[in-house]
């Protein structure tokens, strides 16, 4: 039997989904971008800087101290006497130099007169220094410095893992003229095992950077000793605003893409830069997680609830629907039901005629049965009926429970002779069979009228000439077919 859709409930899903579907992805986006402000607050507010400092108070401990000693040095009263006492008896100024390098745990210590160029160590004379000379450009340049001291990073010493600075202090005699150089090398693996061990920590790198943007000191693979930051991708463009200040946060994207949060501060006794930085992807990894895996079991939720709500709501819209549309004791299709399948199909027959015939079926003396066998063996009767005729006809035939016990039946398809011998095989059928009721077998006719559907026709003046039919056959004693002349 035809089926046909009271209302369509695929729209009421979709807007179902979409509520949820966008609830969901708002929540989930606003809860991260909260993740994700407080998450980079912290970094800039707090651990950066929290970072930066610690690394401060123990360079402090590491680097300060040598620039201490070396200043002790240039304003020691004995060096600057033996100097102007014409650097006569070596041996005084080595053994000061062995004393100061011995007591300070120190790698070197070193004094380079002006006047003689001489090179003086713990061990005596060992050069004297030249312009001409490479490795000595790092006296002509503490030479011509204008602050008191300079801290120079040596990288190509032979220990290369011991990372060795030189602190050059400046010496002048008691009327303030330059007279040489003094200061002492030492090794700096504490700071750079400290560096390393907290970029592996936090996940961050650590390097300094001197007033010319060089960077001099890094932890294990941080960046590229000496490159001049000015040319470095990301940062370069910035460099300039960043070291005009002595503390700031900064961000930039690095050659890979990557943004990368920056906390500077300036350390004033090394006059270097300590730059701290973490990338923001690495940071926000574990939020991302999140944000998606909240995607993954909103959608999850999503599809479970839309196909809960299908299921119920098919359920629900198929008993509907049969309530509407299907007649409870005998399962045929109501009047209603069948007056609104007749409106498309009277309309199909308009563009393509095609045969048609009404039966009308009305069993003969059902008073008597109700009367003799009780209401009940009466309902039980017309429901079997119903079952015969159905059974008896093909699928796109219609049968509907027209009136109390009046069925009709829609034969599509079908040309009057056919409708006649159909109606006559359907009436022999009920005539021969035992309907059961009250465990008795209670034989039962029915008299059938017959219209061919004319075109342009309603339903109810083809069906009002099948009753006309039906009428005569009752009139003609029962149990018979009778057929209707055409309107
Ligand atoms: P005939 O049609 O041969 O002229 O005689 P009849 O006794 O069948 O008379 P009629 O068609 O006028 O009466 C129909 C009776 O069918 C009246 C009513 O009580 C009974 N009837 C109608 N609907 C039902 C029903 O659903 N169940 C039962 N048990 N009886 C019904
Ligand atoms: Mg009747
Ligand atoms: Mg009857």
């Amino acid at each position: 039997m035809t089926r046909y859709r009271l209302f369509n409930h695929n729209r009421l899903l979709l807007i179902l989904g979409l509520l949820l579907t966008v609830g969901f992805l708002v929540t989930s986006f606003i809860s991260y971008e909260v993740s994700k402000r407080s998450i980079l607050d912290a970094i800039v507010d707090q651990s950066l800087p929290l970072t930066s400092s610690n690394i401060y108070s123990e360079i402090q401990k590491d680097l300060v101290r040598p620039v201490l000693i070396s200043s002790t040095m240039a304003h020691d009263t004995f060096l600057r006497r033996w100097v102007l006492q014409g650097e006569t008896h070596v041996e005084e100024m080595a053994h000061y130099l062995r004393e100061i390098r011995q007591r300070y745990g120190a790698f070197a210590s070193f004094f380079v007169s002006e006047r003689s160029s001489t090179y003086y160590t713990g061990d005596g004379v060992l050069k004297q220094v030249s312009p001409d000379e490479p490795r000595d450009v790092w006296y002509y340049r503490t030479r011509a410095l204008t602050d008191d001291y300079e801290i120079n990073v040596d990288p190509d010493l032979a220990n290369q893992d011991a990372l060795t600075i030189f602190i050059n202090y400046r010496v002048y005699d008691f009327d303030g003229n330059y007279i040489g150089a003094t200061g002492i090398g030492l090794t700096v693996d504490a700071v750079r095992r400290l560096v390393t061990e907290h970029q592996q920590r936090f996940n961050r790198k650590i390097y300094f950077v001197d007033k010319a943007g060089k960077v001099v000191l890094v932890g294990n693979s941080a960046k590229a000793l000496n490159v001049d930051l000015h040319t470095a991708a990301g940062i370069g463009p910035q460099l300039a605003q960043i070291l005009a200040t002595d503390s700031g946060s900064y961000q930039y994207v690095d050659a890979d893409g990557h943004t990368q949060i920056l906390q500077v501060n300036y350390l004033p006794e090394l006059k270097w830069y300590l730059f701290v930085e973490q990338g923001q992807d690495a940071a926000l990894a574990g939020i991302q997680n999140t944000l998606l895996i909240n995607i993954l079991i909103s959608l999850l939720i999503t599809t479970v609830v839309i196909a809960l709500a299908h299921l119920a709501l098919k359920n629900y819209q198929v008993r509907i629907e049969e309530m509407a549309t299907i007649d409870k004791l005998t399962g045929l299709l109501n009047r209603n039901a069948f007056t609104m399948l007749m409106k498309k199909l009277l309309a199909d027959h308009k563009r393509d005629p095609q045969p048609m015939a009404f039966l009308l079926a009305d069993i003969d003396f059902f008073k008597q049965i109700n009367d003799r066998h009780g209401h009940l063996a009466g309902d039980d009767v017309l429901a079997g009926i119903a079952k015969r005729l159905l059974d008896g006809l093909r699928e796109s035939d219609l049968v509907v429970r027209w009136g109390g016990e009046e069925l009709l039946v829609l034969l599509r398809h079908c040309e009057l002779s056919e409708a006649l011998r159909i109606a006559e095989s359907l009436r022999q059928d009920i005539g021969e069979t035992a309907f059961a009721a009250n465990d008795r077998s209670i034989p039962v006719t029915i008299s059938i009228g017959v219209a061919e559907y004319q075109a342009g026709e309603s339903t109810e003046q083809a069906v009002s000439r099948a009753d006309a039919a039906l009428y005569q056959a009752k009139n003609a004693g029962r149990n018979r077919v009778c057929v209707a002349p055409p309107g």
